[in-house]
């Protein structure tokens, strides 16, 4: 894999780079990063991934300072896959940055309490589409308002590029993958499975999903020692939300922190 430790080491090289796939991630890569370069492969294109851990998307400088950062590894894991290209955006990422302004779906679930951070997201996602120019682009939807919103991005600006989004890797607990798992504790790690047996439960008991056993749900979670940021219902494509599950699928979707250490996770109810 080569890899580029500055855009202007990028530029020289780009001439020759078309058809790309690209994996963008902030790194502290795990068995989920490696299923989108898994899957950018089979795209036959060239893959190249980006490692950036972007600032622009912290409200919390602690959240930012504490993302954990392992290199060495990671370089490792996509050398493992095949990844073909690695850039690792040096601070001239920002230079004469545009910033970008999310739409008003970006207000709603982790915008809430999370103002800004999808702004910062397409901040540096557009600098990156233009230094890149990828074919396509592959995102998890585990981060499922981040995918929404850099589609919509990316339909309503005309950009040449396909999205991509693919399903949520888990632990066998049922816990979604994702960086900041190595930040919890271990009995934190094994309470954290309770979010996802949490939704899994929501979807048995679908037919009769409304506020009121949403509200159920996030006292449990609480009494099990999570600060519930919300566990919403929602319109799959708009984010509003939503319990008509009998006329169209639902996105279920919670955020959640213990121990200080803020989690994500989703699924799609299908429609009765
Ligand atoms: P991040 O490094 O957290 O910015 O994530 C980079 C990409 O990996 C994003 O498109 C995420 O949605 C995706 N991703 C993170 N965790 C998972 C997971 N458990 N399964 C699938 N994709 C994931």
């Amino acid at each position: 894999m080569k890899i580029f430790n500055t855009i202007n080491e990028f530029n020289l090289a780009k001439e020759n780079l078309t058809n790309l796939t690209f994996v963008p991630t902030m790194g502290n890569l795990h068995a989920g990063h490696t299923s989108l370069i898994d899957f950018a492969k089979e795209t036959g294109n060239i893959v190249i991934s980006t490692i950036y851990v972007n600032k622009l998307q912290f409200n919390d400088i602690n959240d930012f300072n504490n993302y954990p950062k392992t290199l060495n590894n990671d370089i490792k894991l996509l050398e493992d896959h095949g990844c073909d290209y690695l850039l690792i955006p040096d601070k001239s990422i920002l230079e004469n940055i545009a910033s970008i302004k999310a739409p008003t779906k970006s207000q709603k679930l982790c915008g809430k309490n999370r103002p800004g951070h999808f702004d910062g997201v397409l901040t540096i996602l557009k600098k990156l589409f233009d230094i890149i120019e990828p074919k396509i682009v592959v995102f998890g939807m585990k981060d499922y308002q981040q995918f929404i919103i850099v589609k919509d991005f990316i339909n309503n600006n005309n950009l040449n590029i396909n999205i991509i989004g693919l399903k949520t890797i888990r632990e066998t607990s049922g816990l979604a993958l994702s960086s900041r798992n190595n930040l919890l504790s271990t009995k934190n790690k094994n309470l954290a499975s309770i979010l996802y047996q949490t939704l899994k439960d929501i979807e048995t008991n679908k037919v009769s999903i409304c506020p009121d056993l949403l509200n159920l749900k996030i006292d449990y979670l609480n009494s099990c020692g999570f600060k519930v940021d919300y566990l919403t219902s929602c319109d799959e494509e708009s984010l509003e939300e939503c319990f008509d599950i009998h006329n169209k699928n639902l996105l279920l979707a919670v955020a959640a922190s213990i121990g200080g250490v803020r989690l994500i996770d989703n699924i799609v109810l299908t429609k009765l």
